[in-house]
């Protein structure tokens, strides 16, 4: 399938892409590793007459670690940040996930700022920002802002982002040592995007967690939080019961589409299996 034309500029700085925004404003895209966006465009679901390549453009990629934080560019693609030296100790919620987007193929030319600014509630890596409470830098031509992930997705394919803005970098905040981390997703073969996926954090100390952030995949029109499990979770101390009540919560929160991948009921049980088992792993 062939995409409609367009016309293609390769910019090499920032700068460039805000000229060039400015004069194309809604007929121009910006093209990261191309496989959301040229999918969409052969399907005639995006027809933009300009491509704007962000590959082209010099200080998007790379990956910085101090102590607070994991400053990830926006151009990075996940092979990037799988071949990061120690990102499975560094972060290994974002490691273990980024692993299981796809295939080898799509991980080496997608990229994790396009992953999360296309908005897809398919996409893994909405969720695991949500459960690592990251925070984006958005920059425009008329200055940079700071966006949590809990503020950023509003609907499918839709984002805080403006069409004169672009995701620069993604800001996660170290972990302390006692933080868990569980991610668990079910897809039918390798290369498809998840039927139903978790990815939570939480601090357990004496059989009681804390700061619990359970990020659901697919399972709604936007990669959401479950807060009311979160809550359950949060305010009694571990057991079968509580974990029992706790996804009951999640499932109840899901609104999932049916499609290819089964009916709203299977996909909301299979959320609940998700949780258990992200939860299971995260505990033990
Ligand atoms: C067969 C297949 C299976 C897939 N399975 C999964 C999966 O299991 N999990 C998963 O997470 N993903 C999956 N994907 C999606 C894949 O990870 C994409 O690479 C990703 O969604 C988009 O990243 P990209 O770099 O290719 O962005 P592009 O396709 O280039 O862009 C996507 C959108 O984001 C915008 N954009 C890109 N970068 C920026 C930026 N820096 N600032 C502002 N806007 C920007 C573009 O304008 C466009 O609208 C799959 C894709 C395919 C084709």
């Amino acid at each position: 399938m062939i995409p409609p034309h367009f016309t293609y500029h390769a910019p090499t700085d920032l700068d460039q892409v805000f000229a060039l925004l400015s004069e194309f404003g809604s007929k121009a895209k910006l093209l990261a590793g191309g496989h959301s966006l040229l999918p969409m465009m052969k399907f005639r679901f995006a027809e933009p007459g300009h491509l704007i390549d962000l590959g082209t453009v010099t200080g998007l990629k790379g990956i910085e670690v101090t102590e607070e934080s994991l400053t990830i560019g926006a151009m990075s693609s996940e092979s990037d940040i799988l071949k990061y030296p120690d990102m499975d100790t560094l972060c290994p919620l974002l490691f273990e996930a980024t692993g299981l987007i796809a295939d080898p193929q799509i991980r080496n030319r997608g990229t994790i700022g396009g992953d999360i600014a296309h908005g897809d509630p398919g996409n893994d890596q909405p969720s695991v920002m949500l459960a690592l409470d990251a925070s984006f830098q958005l920059v425009s031509a008329a200055g940079t802002r700071l966006v949590k992930a809990d503020q950023f997705f509003l609907g499918t394919y839709q984002t805080v982002l403006q069409p004169d803005e672009l995701l620069t970098k993604i800001i996660i905040p170290r972990a302390a040592a006692n933080r868990r981390c569980g991610f668990r997703k079910l897809k039918r073969k390798t290369g498809d995007f998840a039927t139903a996926a978790c990815a939570l954090t939480l601090t357990l100390e004496d059989n009681q967690c804390s700061d619990v952030r359970i990020a659901l995949t697919n399972l709604g029109p936007k990669s959401f939080r479950a807060e009311h499990a979160e809550w359950q979770l949060n305010s009694q101390p571990l057991s079968e019961d509580s974990i029992n009540a706790a996804i009951h919560l999640a499932m109840q929160a899901c609104e999932p589409a049916e499609d290819q991948r089964g009916n709203t009921e299977y996909k909301i049980k299979m959320a609940g299996e998700m949780l258990k088992r992200a939860l299971s792993d995260a505990i033990e």
